[in-house]
């Protein structure tokens, strides 16, 4: 709920709630962070899943992706996906503005926020929103678009469907699953859409998510269609 939203004081990790002088808000202390595996260099270029060699993963050389490119700092293991469970699981809505922050750092290397014309979160579908009291994405996706200055928009993308939980499923089960669990909510229509979207979610697990959502905005005519998660999974 909103009202447990409360800000804790600055100078206070995130993660493990020890006080650091001159930390500032909403961050993780230096030994947090070094817990946290980044992807590092050699990852797919489209999907950004670490890969032992080459600039594809198997997956991405195999089939076309809505996407033209997925990254995320960090692996989902150890503390990053114990962060992930605390946001979503957990009722720790606060965290989504540190790992925001980190998304952001990671971005900005790349100077990649220059030619986002519009922040989009993976929505919620409304009885999961219901149950929850609020979607990570959003929460995400509005900070980073604070930071940038960059429009978020949050009502045009609808899940359709409830989709079982998906770390339940096989990644062909969850591509099945996710093919038309989203639409665009039928009073955009009309509208001309983007040309560059940022698609914001927590973590990348297969990127079918990320691929139905693009699925969704490329029938509207947007050029590109990029995805910053917090972590992805190997
Ligand atoms: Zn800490
Ligand atoms: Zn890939």
């Amino acid at each position: 709920m909103w009202s447990d939203w409360i800000y804790p004081e600055t100078d206070i990790c995130f993660a493990c709630g020890d006080y650091v002088e001159g930390l500032g808000r909403a961050k993780f202390c230096a030994s947090c962070r070094s817990k946290l595996s980044p992807v590092g260099e050699t990852c797919c270029r489209r999907c950004g899943k670490p890969i032992a060699d080459g600039e594809f993963c198997e997956w991405c050389r195999q089939f076309p992706r809505g996407f033209s490119q997925a990254s995320a700092p960090y692996r989902y293991q150890g503390l990053a996906r114990e962060l992930i469970l605390r946001l979503k699981y957990e009722n720790h809505p606060e965290l989504a503005r540190a790992m925001a922050g980190e998304m952001a750092l990671f971005f900005e290397e790349r100077k990649e926020e220059k030619i986002i014309d519009c922040i989009v979160p993976v929505p919620l579908h409304r009885n999961r929103y219901r149950e929850r009291g609020y979607n990570q994405a959003g929460l995400m996706a509005h900070a980073l678009g604070k930071r940038w200055e960059i429009p978020v928009v949050e009502d045009w993308l609808i899940r359709t469907e409830a989709t079982r939980a998906l770390k339940e499923l096989t990644a062909a089960e969850r591509k099945r699953s996710l093919r038309h669990a989203f639409r665009l909510d039928s009073r955009f229509e009309p509208i001309r859409m983007p040309n560059h979207i940022l698609l914001i979610d927590d973590v990348l697990t297969t990127g079918a998510t990320a691929e139905s959502c693009s699925t969704v905005f490329l029938k509207w005519k947007t050029k590109e269609i990029k995805v910053l998660t917090f972590a992805t999974r190997a």
